[in-house]
């Protein structure tokens, strides 16, 4: 008889958004018509750029005609977006060949799908809080998780110590849920860390385009990176492409293990599980990369961070301790007077009809903190402020 994929019953049930989307719900059947002011989910609420839309519609054109249409892409990417994409590390300098960028359809399957290049018996370190993805991808695939804490004593920041030992570490900079941003001599010390171990890490970058103090945008930016880093990038808050799906991910050809170029490796797992990503979709991505599109998608990135702003401004105020907000798009609050962190948001739903995200879904570590988003409407979340000050000052 079958034996499905055992590793699936050690999941603990996925239950953060759909348990709030459960109290939400009941709020609003006992109060019919209420507004809620949405700050929970990291989803974007602005429209594509013009720019993008732009080269969807000639795209789409492309394929009416046959002088100019694509059947089957090449499986790692479009030549044209690779290059793209190389391009706009070197203008930070880096220096990557295209063939060390591949396209994806985005960062989550990625973190999945990048697993098949690591044998089970690899330990996986998580850095937590943390995208809970991180942990469920490695439990599917039957590995061994260790977690790595963070909290206000190391900043959300946690840094390779000699008792760590693992195989493959997950690091996100900007952090969701918690905005903290590595520095460039501490993700040297994990370089040096993952180097000295043979370790690899998967670096996640997708709220690189957030950053606006001088720390490292890329895992490259720091000397020893090619060695032992892949990063994984995302179109998804950078350009609002969550529904339109884009991303990509960088694997330098330095990168081998026992004798193995893991970039090789995933040539060769593309090529065989994958028939590549729409045509359109890649010319909508290239033109995010573009001069117009650039300004375009930074516009959009700074109505988010005027909102974090507004948060920020409320939180200062009502005294209350918080983190992120400027350089991510998520600001993480310690809960007041001790709560815990559904408390917290039973509090907001049903005194100010607030809703955000308790910080246990995101790691036990999480527990006593709680995550605003501020990809919601402008309105809403000057709305959202004032109510926030007025309830906790
Ligand atoms: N990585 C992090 C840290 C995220 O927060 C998210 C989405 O919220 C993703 C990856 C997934 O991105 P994508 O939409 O490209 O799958």
């Amino acid at each position: 008889m079958l034996t499905p994929n055992l590793s699936y019953a050690n999941l603990k049930e996925s239950y953060l958004f759909y348990h709030i989307a459960q109290k939400t719900g009941a709020y609003l059947e006992e109060h019919p018509g209420t507004h809620l002011y949405r700050m929970g989910i990291g989803d974007v609420s602005l429209p594509l750029a013009s720019a993008v839309i732009a080269a969807l519609h000639a795209a789409v054109d492309d394929q009416g005609t046959k002088e100019s249409f694509h059947g089957y892409m090449p499986e790692c990417g479009a030549p044209f977006l690779r290059e793209t994409i190389a391009e706009y590390y070197k203008k930070r300098g880096m220096n990557l060949s295209p063939d060390e960028v591949f396209v994806s359809s985005g960062a989550s399957d990625e973190l999945g799908d990048i697993l098949d290049l690591f044998d089970r018996s690899n330990t996986a370190l998580i850095m937590e809080p943390a995208y809970p993805a991180y942990v469920d991808a490695n439990i599917m695939a039957g590995r061994t998780i260790r977690h790595l804490p963070s909290g206000p004593y190391n900043h959300f920041l946690p840094l390779p110590d000699e008792s760590i030992d693992a195989d493959l570490i997950y690091l996100c900079s900007p952090n969701n849920p918690t905005g903290a941003a590595y520095n460039r001599e501490q993700l040297g010390q994990w370089v040096a860390w993952a180097n000295e171990r043979g370790a690899v890490i998967l670096f996640d970058a997708a709220y690189e385009a957030f950053i606006e103090e001088d720390l490292p945008h890329s895992i490259f930016e720091i000397p020893g990176a090619q060695t032992c880093a892949i990063e994984i990038c995302s179109l998804s808050k950078t350009a609002g492409f969550t529904g339109t799906r884009l991303g990509y991910t960088v694997i330098p050809k330095a990168l081998e293990r026992s004798g193995l170029s893991l970039n090789a490796m995933w040539v060769r797992n593309r090529t065989t599980k994958t028939n590549g990503i729409s045509y359109i979709l890649q010319r909508g991505g290239a033109a995010v990369f573009t001069e117009e599109g650039q300004r375009q998608i930074h516009e959009n990135i700074r109505i988010y961070k005027e909102n974090a702003k507004v948060l920020m401004a409320a939180l200062d105020e009502a005294g209350i301790r918080y983190w992120g907000g400027k350089n991510a798009p998520y600001i993480w609050i310690q809960c007041p007077g001790g709560m815990d962190s559904w408390a917290f948001f039973d509090r907001l739903l049903n005194e100010i009809q607030v809703v955000g995200t308790p910080g246990e879904g995101f790691g036990a570590c999480g527990e006593g903190f709680f995550r605003f988003s501020t990809f919601g409407d402008p309105a809403d979340t000057r709305e959202a402020a004032a109510r926030l000050l007025k309830l906790l000052k």
